[in-house]
């Protein structure tokens, strides 16, 4: 395994010069040096050979005891030194001080036809930011990490990636329901990759801490190798720089809501730099539509990263990042504009992208009521997103006589179709159908734009569930099986029909479906 290793992060930016991994605050440093932990009896569960081929890694290579000690922290890759970088962030709103990669360990970088990429190890062991942690991961959280990243990124939304799965062979203590029930679960260790693993925490804790040098020797590095298109790094490049961060961010989160995709932790270390999903944390899909719904049992009260608010948040967290780059620009007005375009881009584009799950690609004044009233009936009764979606593309523009039918395996709830529920549904349909002869689309033209916009298949949360449930007891299958699944998730896959499903009753209070904690 010859990998080609680069060092630009760690030789262009300043490090912690204490080298002892002790829990502490660090200052004037973006990163501190720190190995991974030795573990027990590691074991490889799952590889992408995809993203192995992206490090120019073989097949082969990927099967060796090399391989598994690299990506299980229990070897150091040659002329490498692992390191923790150090951010801070605003959690839930407030600000948070210093936090930094508790239980993330950076390996190294590789460059590879063009590309770089940085390799990290996520439950690899204490760093000096684990603060009252133990930095490590479990099986649980690890396999929804890995299976989660891949799936996104096969539904055309911006993620880091995933490389391995391994069972460290320790066990870890955890108090899922933080009800004061600890017990032991199998530790587990995700490689994932990226071009780059920055969040706008790591801006944020500089400005916090008015340390504007080395704020800018970080933007500058992020310019240079993550936004060169830009240009040198110069006042005027900063602002242009934001405005990309900015646009980026939207990006991802229309895609989201497309997707029906809720993140669950969006707090300021969460949001990665350049636009990419990032720490697959307590998320969910969406089954029954609702702007309300957050699987984070953290934020059940105030419900601050449900569904319909991630757009507002993305924007809330591009004011602290504005805020954060403030010293290094000097003025207000420009991120101002930034962020006021933010919002003038959003309702355009959230208006684009739910045309486009109804196949709507004119513009016509009635839409944006066509797509509210549509959100409205959605929240009647309990209907699911995905179904409901991917069967709206089977809607008969020349007979609209079947319409009801086509949605009907979306609801969760035959017995809650009332009269009046029924009213609603027609009246939209027929209003849906008279939309539709503006179109010029056959039926069948329209079916095939829909698909590419309304995935068949995402990873609900009981699909993890039963996969996690099955490795625990050993067998590994179902996480193929769903990382077969989800590499084509918009095609029609008729042996996986019986994924194509709403969430079994019995998923519908259980934790790990619906219910998400943090402690991972
Ligand atoms: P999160 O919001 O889950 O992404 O994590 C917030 C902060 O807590 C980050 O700085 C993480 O590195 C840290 N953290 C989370 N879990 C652990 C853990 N088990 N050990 C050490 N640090 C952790
Ligand atoms: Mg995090």
């Amino acid at each position: 395994m010859k990998l080609n290793i680069k060092n630009t992060f760690t030789s262009e930016n300043p490090a912690d010069s204490n080298l002892e991994n002790s829990r502490r605050q660090v200052t004037e440093a973006v990163f501190s040096y720190a190995n991974p932990k030795k573990t027990n009896a590691p074991k490889v569960l799952h590889i992408s050979p995809e993203m192995a081929s992206e490090l120019n890694i073989s097949e082969e290579e990927t099967k060796s005891e090399f391989f598994k000690n690299i990506v299980t922290g229990n070897e150091i890759y040659p002329n490498t030194k692992p390191f923790a970088m150090c951010y801070g962030g605003h959690q839930f709103g407030n600000w948070a001080g210093q936090l930094g990669d508790g239980r993330a360990i950076n390996l190294f970088e590789v460059q590879h036809q063009n590309k770089n990429w940085k390799v990290q190890l996520k439950g690899a062991g204490e760093t000096p930011y684990s603060r009252t942690a133990d930095g490590l991961a479990v099986l649980r959280s690890s396999v929804r990490e890995y299976l989660c990243a891949e799936a996104m990124f096969h539904l055309g939304v911006a993620t880091t990636r995933s490389l391995s799965l391994s069972l460290s062979g320790d066990d870890v203590l955890r108090d899922v329901l933080y009800d004061g029930n600890p017990a032991y679960e199998k530790g587990a260790i995700v490689s994932r990759i990226s071009p780059s693993f920055l969040r706008f925490g790591n801006y944020e804790i500089f400005a916090a801490r008015k340390d504007v040098k080395n704020l800018k020797v970080l933007v500058d590095y992020t310019i240079k190798h993550h936004f060169s298109h830009l240009g040198k790094p110069s006042k005027e490049n900063y602002i242009n720089f934001f405005k990309e961060v900015s646009e980026r961010t939207l990006n991802m989160i229309i895609d989201w809501q497309r997707v029906g995709f809720v993140h669950g932790v969006m707090n300021t270390d969460n949001m990665s730099i350049l636009g990419l999903t990032i720490d697959y944390g307590p998320y969910g899909w969406l089954e029954g539509f609702d702007f309300g719904w957050t699987p984070n049992t953290t934020d059940r009260q105030h419900k601050r990263y449900r569904y319909g608010n991630q757009p507002n948040i993305g924007l809330w967290n591009l004011y602290q990042l504005a805020n954060a780059l403030y010293p290094i620009i000097e003025e207000v007005e420009p991120l101002n504009a930034i962020l006021e375009q933010y919002k003038i881009d959003f309702e355009h584009r959230s208006l684009r992208m739910m045309q486009s799950k109804l196949g709507l690609y004119t513009n016509h004044k009635d839409d944006l009521k066509l797509i509210q009233n549509l959100e409205d009936n959605l929240q009647l009764v309990e209907t699911d997103m995905t179904i409901f979606f991917r069967n709206l593309a089977n809607f008969d523009k020349v007979d609209k006589s079947n319409s009801l039918n086509i949605i009907e395996n979306a609801f969760y709830n035959l017995d809650d179709i009332s009269d009046e529920v029924k009213i609603q549904w027609n009246l939209w349909f027929d209003t849906y159908f008279q939309r539709l002869q503006m179109e010029f689309h056959t039926n069948e033209d329209r079916k095939e734009k829909m698909n590419a916009v309304n995935p068949k298949y995402v990873l609900r949360n009981y699909m993890s569930q039963l996969a996690i449930d099955e490795a625990d007891k050993g067998n590994y299958d179902l996480i193929d099986e769903l990382f077969q699944l989800l590499k084509k998730p918009y095609s029609e896959q008729p042996k996986n029909q019986k994924w194509f499903a709403k969430r079994p009753e019995w998923a519908r209070n259980k934790v790990g479906c619906s219910m998400l904690s943090c402690s991972s």
